[in-house]
């Protein structure tokens, strides 16, 4: 199964919105300026950038998407934003259940699941994020722990078209450490031996799954070529144009 890699660029609550308007534009430059480049690219700023920044990549082929999402359409939730606006503005995809947001703002797998499922009803495609702390892996259980993440932040009616799973191991997220390529692909097979219990063969070995954690130009060859790594989800390395274009480079 051949599935078109996905760079993701998480910016996090990083620049105002000058910086974030002349780092989306060089990143839809570069797109342009390498049309046959095989992969999807995708850039996700913090949401009060999200006009200016479709604005700016706008007829590149960038994708832009949501840092987080509400679980319902519309309401009486302050300060959160819905997933019907996210696609109203121009948005395709929506990153969910990120380290920072479970640990920060103390989401469940059941609340992750719950926004995966909204941002499907509004035609998103949901990344969902899973992984292990240190201690979680110093305790031999990682695969359990991201096997169940999995289960318990896919909605019904995930599949390939609609859902992108993303490992991030929480201890190489910022940090500088990043997964060996043995550990990266350990997991990844694990993630899409579960996917093949959850949604079956065939939606499981099209989904795209990507690895996060401290992806930079000088790792990112190594872990994209794994069998079961389909990108990357970047975040230091995507706030940069040329770091971030030269880890997309790597998918051809
Ligand atoms: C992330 O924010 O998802 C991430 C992987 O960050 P970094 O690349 O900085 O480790």
């Amino acid at each position: 199964m051949s599935r078109v890699p996905l760079i993701a660029g998480n910016w996090k609550m990083n620049g105002l919105v000058a910086d974030g308007t002349a780092l989306a534009a060089g990143v839809a430059a570069k797109r342009k300026g390498q049309p046959d480049l095989a992969c999807d690219v995708l850039i996700c700023p913090p949401a009060p950038l999200l006009a200016a920044v479709i604005a700016a990549v706008a007829g590149s082929g960038v994708a832009v998407g949501g840092q987080d999402c509400h679980a319902k359409v519309s309401g009486a939730h302050t300060g959160d934003t819905s997933p019907a606006l996210l696609k109203d503005l121009g948005c395709s995809y929506v990153i969910l259940g990120h380290s920072e947001r479970r640990g920060d703002h103390g989401e469940t797998d059941a609340q992750v699941k719950a926004k995966a499922a909204c941002a499907h009803g509004a035609g998103l495609i949901a990344i969902v994020c899973i992984g292990e702390t240190l201690a979680q892996r110093d305790d031999g259980q990682t695969i359990a722990v991201n096997k169940s993440q999995l289960r318990g932040s896919l909605p019904e009616g995930a599949n390939a078209a609609n859902t992108v799973i993303a490992y991030e191991p929480v201890w190489a997220i910022g940090t500088g450490r990043v997964a060996t390529p043995e550990q990266a692909q350990e997991v990844h097979a694990a993630i899409r031996a579960e996917l093949v219990e959850l949604i079956g063969e065939t939606e499981a070995d099209k989904m795209r799954i990507l690895y996060g954690g401290s992806m930079k130009p000088e790792n990112a060859a190594q872990l994209i070529a794994l069998p079961d790594v389909d990108g990357g989800l970047i975040g230091g390395a995507a706030l940069k144009v040329e770091d971030f274009w030269a880890i997309a480079r790597n998918c051809g």
